[in-house]
């Protein structure tokens, strides 16, 4: 909107005001309010829709400065670029939010124009402005939503850029540094689906508070959606600077969240980049500090970090994956590779582990933690570990002709997997298919996948215990569940994580957590698989406290097919 009607520009207001009778009378019953102001703000006159917009009559506000509008919802900078604006262009245009004599908050649309006299100095301002409060209720606080986030009341991204862009001009005039903070809650979708939306907006909600009660108005905050939040400092001296701010968040997440029936401990990850030095534009200064965000996620949550150049160069290289990863389906660029299972008491290879393989022409070997972590996210991994599961059957057949029907073929599975609805239909149909026995196929799934939705995967694994399928827990003891939470699943096996193995010779406590973890597996009637095995030493600990299955490379690494059946028949001749 825009005050042009009333033609400011074209008026003499400093001339007329108090002389020529006509035009006082016109400013005195427009709808739009008017102040006049001498060159030191304060104010010398105001019209009827002033008094009625503000509730400020002329002898209130005689005097004083218009400041006493002023509400908290801009920041000083606002302000500076609104006289800098004043100071070299004569005028100022735009929305602003001020306070009425009763408090409330309302939005404007302002214009303040210098008067100069004749030696061209600022002798008056005047201020036009509107009320847009009816106009941003009547159609139903578009305005508000399209500028505000309803859940939290913080700025949204739009409003953020906005003011990120009023930011950075400020910054590079007067040779200043922004810091641009992204945060992330930790597993908050976790929360979201174990306690219910509810709990999560609310999380959300008081979240916000406690960050506007750390840094109060001089910090702009903002929600981007989600659980994503930006946070912008302003004439940060440098990095340490940000991390001191940032530390003051983590203090206060050392406090539970008590919201209804719940106590929540919450994390955050966050990534600073910091302008000029990391980017130049909004989007880029936002993307590094997404960046750096990101690459705290990776490295296990929890934590900030500063915004570096080659991570970038991660990021697109994680994007080259996800592309080239889609169409190395069809190129038959993967492979499985079987790596030996084996019996501690009876040396023999009881069966194989099939861990996938990917070649690619340009950028080589590719390693699974590389790429099944965005199939994940992608949901490529539906297609792919369907792929998986008929090689790897197809194969176990080929190896039980070679090797004996006694061979059991594990694949892994991942959650995305078994929250298919199909999941288990497609498991019966393979094993039809390549006429293999349901008790020859045994489906590794993380602890920490099930802990996800605990229920779903009960059921799921229930009806492939009633085919006969097996089923393990892999990478035991990562995922802070006890293994009396399992008391309850269909399990067979259980696979003790390889960092666990990894210092069992040496390490007392490792020894006391593997030798828990063998006893209890005992007392629940499952078997216990250690992993990563490397040494003979490791091998003859786990053997003599009872361990009943081994893997890793003292027994082979993973091979292909071939190499496969070549080595077991020639060291386990059944
Ligand atoms: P995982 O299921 O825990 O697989 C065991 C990993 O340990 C394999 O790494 C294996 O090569 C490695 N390993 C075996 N013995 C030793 C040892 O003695 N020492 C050491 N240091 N490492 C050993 P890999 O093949 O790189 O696979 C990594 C992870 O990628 C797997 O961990 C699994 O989570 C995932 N993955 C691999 N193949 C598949 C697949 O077909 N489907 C799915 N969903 N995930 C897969
Ligand atoms: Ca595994
Ligand atoms: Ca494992």
């Amino acid at each position: 909107m825009c005050l042009d009607n009333i033609a400011i520009d074209n008026i003499e207001i400093d001339n007329m005001i108090y002389e020529n009778d006509l035009a006082k009378t016109i400013l005195e019953n427009t709808s739009e309010g008017i102040a006049i102001a001498d060159q030191d703000g304060s104010v010398l006159w105001v019209n009827r829709a002033f008094s009625h917009i503000t509730g400020y009559g002329i002898n209130e506000i005689y005097g004083k400065n218009p400041r006493i509008l002023k509400s908290n919802k801009h920041n000083e900078t606002f302000y500076e670029e609104m006289w800098h604006s004043i100071e070299e262009k004569g005028y100022w245009e735009g929305e602003i939010w001020n306070r009425r004599k009763d408090g409330e908050v309302y939005p404007e649309w302002l214009l303040i124009k210098a008067i100069k006299d004749e030696n061209n100095k600022v002798d008056k301002y005047v201020s036009l402005f509107r009320d847009l409060y009816k106009k941003y209720r009547s159609k139903k606080d578009l305005k508000y939503k399209t500028y505000y986030d309803p859940l939290t009341g913080l700025p949204n991204r739009y409003l953020l850029k906005d003011r990120l862009d009023l930011l950075m001009a400020h910054a590079k005039r007067n040779n200043e540094k922004l810091a641009i903070v992204f945060l992330d809650i930790d597993r908050f979708k976790r929360i979201n689906d174990t306690l219910g939306y509810n709990v999560g907006d609310k999380l959300l909600q008081v979240f916000s508070s406690r960050l506007k009660h750390i840094f109060g108005v001089d910090v702009t905050i903002s929600r981007q959606g989600g659980d994503e939040f930006i946070l912008i400092f302003e004439d940060v001296k440098g990095p340490k600077e940000v991390i001191n701010h940032i530390k003051k968040i983590f203090k206060r997440l050392r406090e539970p969240f008590k919201l209804k029936d719940y106590e929540i401990y919450v994390t955050i990850s966050a990534g600073i980049s910091i302008y000029p030095s990391d980017g130049d534009g909004i989007d880029n200064i936002l993307r590094s500090a997404e960046v750096a965000m990101y690459r705290v996620k990776e490295n296990g949550r929890n934590n900030y970090e500063l915004y570096e150049y080659n991570m970038s160069n991660e990021i697109s290289q994680q994007l080259k994956i996800e592309n080239y990863m889609i169409k190395a389906l069809e190129k038959k660029e993967f492979i499985l590779h079987y790596q030996p299972q084996v019996n501690t008491i009876t040396n023999r290879v009881e069966g194989a582990e099939a861990l996938i393989r990917w070649h690619h022409d340009e950028m080589g070997y590719i390693g699974p933690m590389q790429f099944i972590p965005l199939a994940e996210e992608t949901g490529f991994i539906l297609p792919l570990g369907s792929w998986i599961l008929e090689e790897a059957i197809k194969d176990a057949k080929e190896f039980q002709k070679e090797l004996g029907d006694e061979f059991i073929m594990a694949v892994n599975i991942s959650a995305v997997q078994l929250r298919d609805e199909n999941f288990v239909g497609r498991v019966k149909k393979l094993l039809n298919k390549y006429d293999l026995s349901p008790k020859s196929l045994e489906l590794e799934i993380t602890e920490t996948h099930i802990m996800t939705g605990p229920e779903l995967v009960l059921r799921i694994l229930e009806e492939l215990k009633v085919m006969g399928v097996k089923i393990a827990i892999d990478d035991f003891g990562t995922g802070y569940s006890s293994l009396s939470y399992f008391k309850d699943f269909p399990i067979d096996k259980l696979k003790i994580d390889q960092s666990f193995i990894r210092d069992i010779i040496k390490d007392k406590n490792s020894q006391g957590i593997v030798l828990a973890m063998i006893d209890m597996t005992k007392r629940l009637g499952l078997i216990s698989l250690a992993e990563g095995v490397e040494s003979i030493k490791e091998l003859e600990y786990l053997k003599k406290h009872g361990c009943d299955c081994i893997q890793g490379y003292f027994t082979g690494r993973p091979m292909d097919k071939k190499d496969f059946i070549q080595k077991i028949k020639k060291c386990d001749k059944r």
